[in-house]
């Protein structure tokens, strides 16, 4: 059944269909009324500076909240979302509730940048620009606490076209990293074309660090890169004490996985801020006392 799926968003999908109840569950059609019914949530991830560990910012990470399939992983209903076209109305809505929380948090805890995931469909729209402008002024967010994630699939094909729409995003004030680096297959002669502010090293160059030495080369190689062009690193995926501090001495200003924080729900992100803060300043209190 739905709840003993497991994290799995693939297999508790396969397993449901095969379920009486369930089995009309048609998941565009039920994604048609998932903004309507509340049944779409954020939830954020932390995204610390590893110098210091202070947490700067976080990224959005949607969740649908199916009331018969509970929990539907975003690998799962994204695709459906895209290839229906409801990732545009679904998208503007990401963007108008993330603003304006992490306004509202800016407000109480001093500036936070958020990270957004832009899907292909979003990126080619022909207002995506405009109405990302108009939403973020809305939100009363300064533009440049807004980061848009952006992927190598997107941006490499027709590349004069994707490098057009980046400089209009960037000319609006919004900054672009370029999500899950490493994984596709960017040119790196393009890569220096695109006004980009930071490259994420995938997850899955991070999980087997510091031991892996492909991994380490890969994750070195790509922290150089971007050094060299100018743009700041965010790795991902860090569940390790070992692997923050291998990033953090390899020129890997930013991280973000589940060492610091899982993507936490809404009502539970002020409370995560405060205790860090608390924590961070007890430490340095202790490290300037032994000296
Ligand atoms: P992503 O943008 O690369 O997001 C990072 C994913 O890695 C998230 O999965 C996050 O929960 C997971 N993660 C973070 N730290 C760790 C860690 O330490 N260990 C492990 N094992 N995983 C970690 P999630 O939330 O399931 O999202 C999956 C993907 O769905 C995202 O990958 C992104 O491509 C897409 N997505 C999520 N929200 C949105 C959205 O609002 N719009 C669009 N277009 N795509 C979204
Ligand atoms: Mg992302
Ligand atoms: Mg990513
Ligand atoms: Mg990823």
């Amino acid at each position: 059944h739905a709840k003993s799926g497991g994290k799995d968003g693939v297999r508790l999908w396969e397993t449901t269909m095969s379920d009486q109840s369930t089995a009309r569950f048609s998941m565009e059609a039920d994604l048609r009324h998932a903004i309507d019914r509340n049944e779409l949530e954020i939830h954020y991830q932390p995204i610390v500076d590893l110098a210091s560990q202070k947490p700067v910012g976080m990224e959005a990470l949607l969740r649908w909240k199916h009331p018969i399939q509970g929990y539907v992983s975003p690998m799962v209903f994204i695709p459906v979302a895209e290839e229906s076209g409801l990732i545009l109305q679904i998208g503007e809505w990401v963007m108008m509730e993330a603003f304006r929380q992490v306004a509202a948090w800016s407000a109480d805890f001093g500036p936070l940048s958020i990270a957004v995931n832009v899907s292909a469909r979003q990126f080619r729209s022909p207002n995506f620009t405009a109405r990302a402008d108009q939403i973020a002024r809305d939100s009363g967010l300064n533009r440049d606490q807004i980061e848009l994630e952006l992927t190598e699939s997107m941006v490499m094909g027709h590349t004069a076209e994707a490098v057009r729409i980046m400089h209009e995003l960037v000319d609006c004030g919004f900054k672009l990293s370029l999500d899950d680096f490493g994984t596709g297959y960017s040119s790196l002669s393009y890569l220096k074309r695109f006004p980009l502010n930071k490259l994420k090293i995938d997850r899955s160059f991070v999980s087997d660090l510091p031991d892996d030495a492909e991994s380490a080369a890969i994750a070195e190689a790509i922290a150089g890169l971007a050094h060299t062009l100018g743009m700041q690193v965010v790795a991902e995926g860090i569940e390790t004490l070992e692997q923050a501090a291998y990033l953090a001495d390899r020129q890997c200003r930013y991280g973000q996985g589940y060492y610091f924080s899982r993507p936490l729900p809404a009502s539970r992100f002020p409370a995560y801020l405060a205790e860090t803060r608390a924590r961070l300043l007890l430490e340095s209190r202790q490290e300037s006392s032994r000296r």
